[in-house]
Parts: C-alpha cells; sequence; structure tokens
C-alpha cells in the first residue's frame, strides 16, 4: 500500500509538452524537428520557469506584505548544481518531462546533460548555502541568498601527461542560461575609496568610484511548499558616467578604465578553500556583495520610503553571515543607519547586532579572515573608522566585565600595532562582536570554537554561541541522485513523505532485520555501481569493474583531510600484493576513487595530486593486481560527479586529522546513501557514528586530545616511519621513483615534509589505518552484513537532512518560521 504524496502539476504530459514546443518555435526561433538537446533544454527550463512564476511572485508579495521575519543568507558562495532536475521535481513536472522528451524525439539525459553546471563555489561551504536555501523554501521559510554572480566559476580541472592538475577557466555563461533573471531596475550603487569629511558626529564619505551592482535572479523552488525564493546573486557593471575630462585629456582608453576595474569585482571566484589570500579584488568582493544585498533587503522591506523606521528591521530580517565573507556588513549597516538615516550610534548597534549572526565554518587558524588596517582604510575608509569605532567601545565593554588586561588585548577587533607590526582587522572578532549568535558547524567543532578559536569570547559572551550540524538537502542528494534507492526507501515506508521529513527513515530499521529487505538494498547499490561503471566510460574513459568494492574519497585537496594516509595507503597494499606477502586472492578487490580539486598555488596539495595520478598510472597498469586493485582519479569534481558516484560507494573515506574538519557534509551524502564510512573521530563523524551505531562505522585514529597530547610532546614523524615496516615501504616507494619513472626528485618536497614535518600526522595515524583494514574486508566479504550495516547507515542518518538543520536555525537563531 503505497500512499504518494509528491506534487504533481494539474498539467498533462501533452500540455507540457506543447509549451515545450511553444518555447522552441516563438522564443528561439527552432522547429522542434531542427532543435537539438540543448534547445529543449533550454526551453524546458523556460517552460518550468513558467510554471513556478506565480508562485515566486505571490511569496515575494507574501514576504513583504506578511508579518514573518525573512532570513537573508550571505555568502560569498552557493554552489548549487545544475537546476533542471531540481526544479522539474519541485514544480511537479518530472513525469511529464520523462514523457515530454520521448514525445520531441530527444533522450532525457542528453536534455539534462545539455546544462552546464555553475560553479559558484569552492565545496563544503558552497553547497552548505545551496542546500540551506533549498531546505528553507521546502519549509516555506520567507528567505533570500544573496551572493556574488561570478563570470568565471570554480576552475575546470584537467590533467596533463605528468599527472599534474592544469587550470582551465570555467566560464559558465559561454551559453545560454536560462535560469537567472537580470533584473536592471533594482541595480544598487556600491562605492569604493575616496574620502570622509566632516566633523564627529556628522561624516560624509565620497567615494573615489562607484560600481553598479545589478541583481541577477535565481528561483529557489521548495518541495512540496508551494513557496519559490530567491537566490539573488550581484553582478558587477561600471556605470555609463564616461569620464569626459580624462577621455579629452589622454584619451580612451584611460577613460574606460575604471569601467574595466568596477566589472572585474564579480569576475572570478577566489579558488581558495580555507586559505584564503588576503587580496584586495576579495575585500572588493565581500563588501561589493553584502552592501548591495542590505541595501536590497531595506528596499524590499520599507518599499517606497523615504524615511524607513530602520529599528523594525530585525523584525523583518536577519542576515545569516557565511562564515567571515560577509562580515563587513555589519560595519556597513552601522554607516548606512548613522551617515545616511541620521540614528545614533546606539540605535544602530542595537539594530545591527540583532540582526547578524554568524557561522565559522573552520579551526585553522589560517583560515581566519585577517585584513590590514591600511587596506581597509584605502578602500572603505569610513568604515574603517567605525569599525575602529566599534573596537574601542568593545574595549571599554570588556573592562567593565573583566581585569585581565592581556585577555582584552588578545580580543581586540583591531588589533594594536606593536612591534612594527600594522594594524589588523579579524573578522571573526568583528562577527562574534557584532552579531546576537555564533555558531559551529557540528557538536565537536562548536565545543572545539568555544574552548580554542574563540575560547575568550566565550567566556565573556558564553550566551552567543551555539550548534548547529550541517545538514544535506535530501532533494538533490537522495530523490534524484539515488531514485532506486528513493523507490526502495517508499518502499520500505509506504510512503515518500521522507523526503521531506527524513527522520522518518528510522522506520527502515526494523527492516534491516529482515534478509530479503536487505537483499534488495543490495541490489540498488550493484544497480548503482553498474551505472557508475557506465557513466565512468562514458565520461572518463575508466573501465571500472562494479563487482569490486567502489572505495571513494572525494573532496577538496587538502593536507588536513589527508589524502596522502588514503594514498599511502594504497600503495602499502600494492606492495604486499607485489612482495608476495599477500597473495592477490587473499584481497578484497577493490577500486579506489579520487575526485578533488587544490587550490592553484598550492603547491603540496597539486604535488599530492600528480602522486595520485601516478600511483593510479602503474598500478592500473601492473597485471600482477589486475582485477584485484585499481585506483580512479577522475578529473574535475563537481556536484554532477557527487550524485553519480556518492550512490555507487560502498566504503567513503573521512579520514581527516582529528579537530582539523569542522564538520564535513560529503560524509553525510555517502551514509544517507549507504556507503559505510571509514573515519575518525573528527567534525560530523562523530555525530554520524553515535547515530548510526559505532558497530556500523570503521573508527580509526588518534582523537583531538592526542593529537593535541603528541604536540605538545614534540612529534617526530621518522619514528613512525622506523617503526612501521609498511609505512617506510609505502614512503620509500614514493621516494625511488617507482611512481615516477625513476626520477627520484619529484615528490621529494611531500615525503620530506612527511618525514620531517608533518603538521597533519599522517605518520601517526597510518598503522591504525592499515589494521582497519582487515576489519573492513572481513565485513565486505560477508555482502549481507555489509548491506545490513549500510541499510543501518541510511535509516539512522534522517539527522543530517538540512532541513533539520534549518529546524536548529529557526528555533535556536533566527526565531522564526513558515509564512503562514
Ligand atoms: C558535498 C561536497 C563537498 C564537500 O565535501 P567534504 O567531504 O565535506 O569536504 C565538496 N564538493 C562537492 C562537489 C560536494 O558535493
Amino acid at each position: 500500500m503505497t500512499e504518494y504524496t509528491a506534487p504533481k502539476a494539474s498539467i498533462t504530459s501533452a500540455a507540457f509538452t506543447d509549451e515545450i514546443r511553444e518555447q522552441l518555435r516563438y522564443t528561439q526561433g527552432v522547429t522542434p524537428e531542427q532543435a537539438t538537446a540543448a534547445d529543449v533544454y533550454v526551453a524546458t527550463a523556460a517552460a518550468v520557469r513558467r510554471h513556478l512564476m506565480d508562485a515566486w511572485m505571490t511569496t515575494q508579495h507574501d514576504m513583504v506584505t506578511g508579518s514573518t521575519k525573512a532570513v537573508g543568507y550571505f555568502s560569498a558562495e552557493f554552489l548549487m548544481g545544475k537546476q533542471l532536475r531540481n526544479a522539474l521535481l519541485n514544480a511537479g513536472l518530472s513525469d511529464q518531462f520523462d514523457d515530454a522528451v520521448k514525445a520531441l524525439g530527444c533522450d532525457a539525459r542528453d536534455v539534462i546533460d545539455a546544462e552546464y553546471e555553475p560553479g559558484l563555489g569552492n565545496g563544503g561551504l558552497g553547497r552548505l548555502a545551496a542546500c540551506y536555501i533549498d531546505s528553507l523554501a521546502s519549509k516555506g521559510v520567507p528567505a533570500f541568498g544573496y551572493g556574488i554572480q561570478y563570470r568565471y566559476g570554480i576552475f575546470r580541472q584537467e590533467f596533463d601527461e605528468q599527472g599534474r592538475q592544469v587550470e582551465r577557466p570555467d566560464y559558465w555563461l559561454a551559453n545560454e542560461e536560462p535560469w537567472g533573471h537580470i533584473d536592471y531596475n533594482r541595480s544598487q550603487r556600491v562605492g569604493f575609496g575616496g574620502v570622509v569629511t566632516g566633523k564627529d558626529d556628522v561624516r560624509t564619505w565620497e567615494p573615489a568610484w562607484c560600481v553598479r551592482a545589478v541583481p541577477v535572479d535565481y528561483m529557489v523552488p521548495g518541495y512540496e511548499s508551494g513557496r519559490v525564493n530567491t537566490l539573488r546573486l550581484w553582478s558587477a557593471r561600471s556605470y555609463d558616467e564616461f569620464d569626459l575630462l580624462t577621455f579629452n585629456r589622454s584619451g580612451y582608453l584611460a577613460a574606460v578604465k575604471p569601467q574595466v576595474k568596477a566589472e572585474n569585482i564579480s569576475k572570478i571566484l577566489y579558488p581558495e578553500d580555507s586559505t584564503p589570500q588576503g587580496k584586495e579584488l576579495r575585500l572588493e568582493q565581500q563588501y561589493f556583495f553584502t552592501a548591495a544585498s542590505i541595501h536590497d533587503a531595506i528596499r524590499v522591506f520599507y518599499p517606497g520610503q523615504e524615511h524607513p523606521d530602520l529599528t523594525t528591521l530585525p523584525d523583518k530580517i536577519c542576515f545569516q553571515l557565511n562564515d567571515t565573507h560577509p562580515v563587513i556588513g555589519i560595519p556597513e549597516l552601522m554607516r548606512v543607519m548613522i551617515d545616511e538615516y541620521g540614528y545614533d550610534w546606539d540605535t544602530a548597534w542595537r539594530t545591527t547586532t540583532a540582526c547578524f549572526n554568524y557561522t565559522c565554518h573552520t579551526l585553522l587558524p589560517e583560515a581566519l579572515e585577517v585584513w590590514p588596517a591600511s587596506l581597509i582604510g584605502s578602500l572603505l575608509p569610513r568604515h574603517l573608522e567605525i569599525i575602529k569605532e566599534i573596537d574601542r567601545r568593545f574595549v571599554a565593554q570588556l573592562k567593565t566585565l573583566t581585569d585581565d588586561a592581556e585577555k582584552i588585548d588578545r580580543m581586540r577587533i583591531v588589533t594594536l600595532a606593536a612591534d612594527g607590526k600594522e594594524p589588523k582587522v579579524r573578522m571573526a572578532y568583528l562577527a562574534t562582536a557584532g552579531g546576537s549568535h555564533v555558531n559551529g558547524v557540528a557538536a565537536l567543532h562548536s565545543e572545539l570554537l568555544k574552548d580554542v578559536t574563540l575560547r575568550d569570547f566565550s567566556d565573556v559572551f558564553g550566551d552567543k554561541f551555539t550548534n548547529v550540524t550541517n545538514g544535506v538537502t535530501p532533494r538533490r542528494f537522495v530523490k534524484l541522485a539515488n531514485p532506486r534507492l528513493s523507490d526502495l526507501i517508499t518502499d520500505g515506508l509506504g510512503t515518500d513523505r521522507w523526503v521531506s521529513h527524513l527522520d522518518m527513515l528510522k522506520e527502515l530499521v526494523p527492516l534491516a532485520k529482515d534478509d530479503a529487505f536487505v537483499r534488495r538494498f543490495a541490489e540498488v547499490k550493484q544497480a548503482n555501481k553498474v551505472d557508475f561503471a557506465a557513466y565512468a566510460r562514458r565520461e572518463y574513459g575508466f573501465e571500472i569493474d562494479p563487482n569490486t568494492m567502489i572505495n571513494s574519497m572525494v573532496k577538496r585537496l587538502h593536507e588536513y583531510k589527508r589524502q596522502s594516509l588514503k594514498i599511502l595507503a594504497v600503495i602499502s597494499q600494492y606492495a604486499d600484493i607485489k612482495s608476495g606477502r599477500v597473495a592477490a586472492e587473499d584481497i578484497v578487490p577493490r577500486t579506489v576513487v579520487f575526485g578533488a580539486k587544490a587550490a592553484p598555488g598550492y603547491r603540496m596539495a597539486k604535488l599530492t595530486i600528480r602522486l595520485i595520478n601516478n600511483v593510479a598510472r602503474v598500478i592500473n597498469a601492473d597485471p600482477d593486481v589486475k582485477g584485484r586493485l585499481s585506483v580512479y582519479y577522475p578529473w574535475n569534481y563537481n556536484i554532477r560527479l557527487a550524485e553519480h558516484l556518492i550512490p555507487a560507494t560502498d566504503l567513503d573515506e573521512q579520514i581527516s586529522q582529528a579537530g582539523k574538519e569542522a564538520s564535513g557534509t560529503g560524509n553525510m551524502k555517502f551514509a544517507l546513501n549507504g556507503a559505510l564510512t571509514v573515519g575518525t573521530l573528527d567534525g560530523a563523524n562523530v555525530e554520524i557514528r553515535e547515530l548510526v551505531g559505532p558497530e556500523n562505522f570503521f573508527l580509526f585514529g588518534m582523537t583531538v586530545d592526542e593529537v593535541e597530547a603528541l604536540y605538545d610532546k614534540g612529534y617526530q614523524p621518522s619514528s613512525y616511519y622506523d617503526a612501521d615496516p609498511r609505512l617506510k615501504q609505502a614512503v620509500d616507494m614514493v621516494s625511488d621513483g617507482t611512481f615516477s619513472d625513476g626520477d627520484r626528485g619529484v615528490y621529494k618536497p611531500l615525503t620530506s615534509d612527511w618525514l620531517n614535518k608533518d603538521y597533519f600526522m599522517t605518520m601517526a595515524d597510518f598503522s591504525a589505518y592499515m589494521d582497519i583494514q582487515g576489519e573492513i574486508e572481513t565485513l565486505y566479504r560477508d555482502p549481507l552484513e555489509w548491506n545490513r550495516k549500510a541499510l543501518l547507515n541510511v535509516a539512522n542518518s534522517g539527522y543530517f537532512s538540512s532541513d533539520r538543520a534549518i529546524d536548529d536555525y529557526l528555533a535556536n537563531i533566527w526565531k522564526t518560521g513558515p509564512m503562514d
């Protein structure tokens, strides 16, 4: 007895097909017979947008006229993935689409493949923003996503003959992009540079140059909510105001220069994930989108009012700062209230602190943004004044709360100019002082934030600190990415309500005792593996055997994530077989799949990529391990690859050094798709393991406390190399040219780091990591038991829905909810 509640637009397949035909003929000017898959894609997108249009307008209207507080999610990145299938699902048009493409004589896959994936994010942080706006819309919470429409998204990754990463520009707007609506009539003016004049209490900022921020609006349709929210991404344009003076004096090119500079602001997404370079253009981008968004929110919520009562702003909208990138919004709202609307400092501060909240995403000190005060001063002189005044008052407040002068110095938002060092502005501190709440992104991370990273702040402002464990949207990452598993879950539960109530997966727990159901689950996984093998052949030319264990490690390439630990383990297993220590027949046949981009300037990460590619080349060409061990590194890891690989994965790697991965969201996607995890006690792994049960999770490695103790004791990586012959052999094979055609120099920086520094303690965790492989293989040899545990991972991972994360934000931070 299956009850299907999925939304279905009240339109027949024939009628939807006609709508697509009409778009083709009257908008694009092609007959259905001439239409390519790319034409049909554009036409379908337009048709779906039409279906969502009324709900979009109603939502905007209700948001402004209603009394429910809205959320403005400020994020420098939104890694949305392809839009078509998600929009069809949420518009209730999935079935009609399948019929329509058949009627039009084309292949659904070709139509979907015609969409170019927008890469407006680096990795987890940008994907989280995308999951959150999906959940907000699906709950019917009024919300805006605010960000930047970069012209070039994250680079397209290729590998050269040597296995090195090559970065290619991602000009994603080269072809028609049917989703974004450019709204020239709602653009905003954003100023930079110049001078501040006036007396102490009335200051006037005269920017030296201005940029026109033009909103590009994307619909964010909710699943089953009937609501469609807005993702507003700002694009930088120049003003037409041609500098005639310059033109006359020094010619055309000099006169256009400011225009070119203006448009550069939204030109490129910085490809650094977790190690930002303090570049001026980056600060320009941050101010550009937050200033435009704040002005936009005032325009939206006080329509046509010349003298709005901005003290009511916190009742209308609250702003969530996704990491420190938009923190410059805090002094901006202060400036707007004081300079543009004439409020006094205290009123402006009360309003500002009530509006803003901050999500911290890291524990790595190098990832906490710090700007030279002089840079802020030259780019945003008035903001620097305001930041200094915030700092002055903050220090005065601290003096009333503590006598500890050193502590107060440690907490300064603007550091003191000491020892010839110039003052710096610490954005995480500004966010903590200038907002109501600070949250970490997993239980362990939030504890470490309070105990380590922001310890002084949590001592003084303990009430501000809270946790919201990350989540992922079950629409994209289960329902759409894994239709077979989705059907099985719906069958098992007798309803598909789980798609928006993911805690219902718990009701699958009893079915893990039902061998017949577990076998069906195993068949789903196997079919997904066959699909992935076909995908990998088609897209990459790989020959993956779907009858091997699929063992994936996909995420950004970073030393703390420890791809090097995984590749050393692979090398070690290879060496075991080569040396005859282990008979090839005795190992579980395994296909290891890596996916990862490295920041272009990150030398160690790029060398690791080269090593992985060359290990793959050597192993895959070696007849001694054929059919037993193979390694693949599909290039350009992105959402699309994630959607194909995750449902097909048996074993997922989450092996960061304990205390370094704030949460992770890849780990959640894998658990929800029935992979088992081998991982450390880090980030959300801790909660995943607790929820799915320690017996259903492969735990290994040092804990946070053990890591700290080892740092304190004095860490000597070479002692681990000396102590474990497996490690010695693997490292030696990297040094001796096995993976570089005999050249012993290529990986020297890597091996030398491993043996002498190894900050993330790969050497120290190697033995434990190797030791748990036996346990993994033993379980894998018992398919029924493996799949039972995998099913229990699915059943107990409902907590990791972004819908639950949004519920936490709504209840504990935003204090708002769905519209009436
Ligand atoms: C989920 C996701 C990430 C984040 O992965 P982590 O393992 O949590 O770092 C990065 N990139 C893409 C494409 C993703 O889908």
